[in-house]
């Protein structure tokens, strides 16, 4: 078994059971561990503080398994693990047929995503630990849902970072239908798990999808008119869809991916909505938000939900000027009375920083608002309270006073 020990001073966070540690942190290595083995790390006095999984290419050196010395890292804690992670989804009794089983540090599995779509699950293996239990994890998977089928999208930029090569396709079963139905609060939505963005489905979208489709059937029975309605970055239409089922009068939605924009028309036949109340717009947010304002009259309902535009702490200057830019433009478009849900998916922006980057935003547009609530990922993405970086989601629901 090799041996990380840390510089003085660096056993702190471990003590606080936060499972990374940071390339910096270590000082010295006995043995030589390859890419994913256990590693037993120590402080620089001697005692013991983790087994982890060694991960030689990346700046997070490696990841916890466990804080207590008696735990054996076998093919058993990881099967127990994951059925734990299946469990408590299972309990949430979320009305949806898309979850995420497996949400990484939270479910003690750090790097691992697994997403249900039906019965068929797909996969993200982001860290050299996860990776080389990756078959041990993919029978626990199968064993705890019932299910035959696992697709991976192991393809995104955090594993190229751990030096793992990107890679997709069908690890168990067959191969997965191109559009696979998924049922979320009685919508019916499409997913393209092989081409579509992460796993295929944006389901830590869930709760606020819900708030938007309520706030929606709210304005309708207040006003006798249903709510004209703005999604910004709307992918595959999953806002649109809700707010329609909420009883938009019309929802404007603006995406620059014309395959997503096509799945999302889809959406509107596949759920039973007049085609006319959906307006699809091929274009780049930024631009389309400055002539929608001399276009059109003023929203009842707008979401803003954009892709990460802060990928590290070097970016967060820049991505804070492009938030409060979408910001601005859309609180412009807002009528008074109406709701703006907005939300950031930077891990490099925290909550307050996004508060006080949109709380700019209103002052240069000149308008009044209150903050009603913070938003944030759905119960199946839950917060490790010893890991705070894993909150990447947050929102906020902005209403115009004034
Ligand atoms: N709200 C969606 C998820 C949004 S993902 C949901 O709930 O499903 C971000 C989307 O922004 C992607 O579909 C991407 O194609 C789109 N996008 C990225 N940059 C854009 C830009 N500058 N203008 C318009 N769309 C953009």
């Amino acid at each position: 078994m090799s041996r990380l020990q840390l510089k003085p001073g660096k056993e702190k966070s471990l003590l606080r059971r936060h499972p990374w540690i940071y390339a910096s942190a270590v000082g010295r290595i006995d043995g030589n561990p390859g890419a994913g083995d256990t590693v037993e790390v120590r402080g620089a006095d001697g005692r013991f503080l983790a087994w982890a999984a060694y991960s030689p290419a990346s700046s997070i050196r490696a990841r916890a398994w466990s804080f207590a010395e008696s735990t054996r890292v076998t093919a058993d804690l990881f099967a127990q693990r994951v059925h734990l992670a299946v469990q408590r989804r299972a309990a949430l009794a979320i009305d949806t047929t898309a979850v995420r089983l497996v949400f990484g540090e939270a479910d003690g599995l750090p790097g691992l995503i697994v997403d249900r779509y039906g019965d068929q699950l797909v996969t993200q293996f982001q860290a050299a630990g996860v990776d080389a239990w990756r078959d041990v994890l993919i029978d626990a998977l199968l064993a705890a849902t019932g299910c035959r089928d696992v697709y991976d999208r192991s393809d995104g930029a955090t594993r190229v970072r751990e030096g793992l090569p990107a890679i997709s396709g069908v690890l168990r079963g067959d191969e997965p239908a191109a559009q696979i139905e998924v049922q979320e609060h009685g919508l019916r939505y499409t997913v393209d798990v092989r081409r579509g963005h992460k796993t295929g489905f944006y389901v830590d979208q869930r709760d606020s999808r819900r708030l938007a489709r309520e706030l929606a059937a709210r304005s309708l029975a207040r006003t006798g008119r249903g709510p004209r309605c703005l999604n910004c970055f709307c992918y595959t239409g999953g806002f649109s869809i809700a707010m329609l089922a909420g009883g938009a009068e019309f929802v404007h939605s603006i995406d620059s991916s014309a395959d997503a924009l096509r799945l999302a028309g889809e959406h509107v036949a596949l759920n039973g909505f007049e085609p006319s109340r959906a307006r699809w717009e091929e274009a780049d947010v930024f631009t389309a938000l400055r002539v929608l304002k001399d276009q059109t009259p003023p929203f009842d309902l707008i979401v803003l939900d954009p892709p990460k535009f802060a990928s590290s702490h070097h970016h967060v200057d820049r991505a804070a000027r492009a938030y409060k830019d979408i910001n601005l433009n859309a609180l412009r478009l807002l009528a008074p009375g109406g709701s703006l849900l907005t939300f950031s998916c930077s891990g490099a922006i925290d909550v307050d920083l996004f508060q006080k980057i949109v709380a700019g935003a209103v002052i240069d547009a000149g308008v009044e608002a209150w903050m009603v609530s913070r938003l944030g990922a759905s119960a199946d993405h839950p917060l490790m309270m010893t890991v705070p970086e894993s909150e990447y989601l947050k929102g906020l629901h902005l209403v115009r006073v004034g």
